[in-house]
């Protein structure tokens, strides 16, 4: 049995404004009691909300993370947020290259290479995002997309704190269309990363926890949170209701 803890993320994107999301911490708390059984749930609400949430944190067993962050510290760059802020209204974690970020705002690899770092250094949990398009799928081209994408990435990272990253593979033609990976597509892929992980560090290889992220919802998720590589999920749609997401969370067996 793993000794990985199964983690299942909701992103909720750009949705929920402050009332909303304190609803639905207040509905989740009630559902869930003290106890969020053997997975660990994160929320990833938008800025505005995380405070909010993170002030009901302490009371619902729910972590709390931001859906992007700058690398730098302070500075003269307008409308970003930086770690020590996402700290400082008591987010616990922060999700980096989700493929929104790097297809509509121009995130890369590169950027993501100090980002990560950056995030650990503030006492942040990275949960980076991996994954390949459907014509790269198509053109055999998966493994090289994510061999670039995660050792870019995790370039900076010192061998002893890798496994204290969390990495998401969400293929990005499973990202909101319905379309969710095969259990075979989705521990392959993971089983990579892992291997890649495990190339810098075998004991890293062993802590990190990978999840599957795309088209997840309480129908298909016992199926992929059973595979022995995939360590929970990152659940975008299907997460913005509190009896989906527990249902969701409620697939994860330790
Ligand atoms: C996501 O945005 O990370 C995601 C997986 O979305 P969805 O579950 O809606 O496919």
């Amino acid at each position: 049995m793993s000794r990985r803890q199964p983690l299942v993320a909701a992103n909720w994107k750009m949705h929920k404004t402050v009332a909303e999301a304190t609803a639905y911490m207040n509905n989740l708390g009630a559902q869930l009691g003290s106890a969020s059984g053997p997975a660990q749930l994160v929320v990833c609400p938008p800025f505005t909300a995380l405070a909010a949430v993170a002030a009901r944190s302490g009371e619902v067993p729910v972590g709390v993370f931001a859906q992007n962050m700058h690398e730098e510290p302070q500075g003269p760059f307008t409308g970003e947020v930086s770690a020590p802020m996402l700290v400082d209204v008591g987010a616990q974690g922060v999700v980096l290259g989700h493929s929104e970020r790097r297809q509509y705002f121009g995130e890369t690899d590169r950027a993501l290479a100090a980002k990560v770092p950056a995030a650990l250094g503030a006492g942040l949990v990275p949960l980076l995002c991996v994954g390949e398009t459907e014509s790269e799928r198509e053109g055999g081209e998966t493994e090289r997309k994510l061999r670039h994408q995660v050792n870019e990435a995790l370039e900076r990272v010192p061998p002893e704190r890798l496994g204290q990253v969390v990495i998401a593979y969400e293929p990005i033609w499973a990202i909101g269309t319905g379309v969710v990976a095969t259990p075979d597509q989705a521990q392959d892929a993971i089983a990579f990363i892992r291997a890649l992980v495990g190339d810098r560090s075998r004991e890293a290889g062993e802590e990190v926890r990978i999840l599957y992220g795309g088209s997840v919802t309480p129908e298909n998720a016992a199926e992929l949170l059973a595979l022995p590589d995939v360590d929970g999920a990152l659940v975008g749609g299907a997460s913005l209701q509190v009896e989906s997401f527990l249902a969701i969370a409620h697939a994860a067996r330790q």
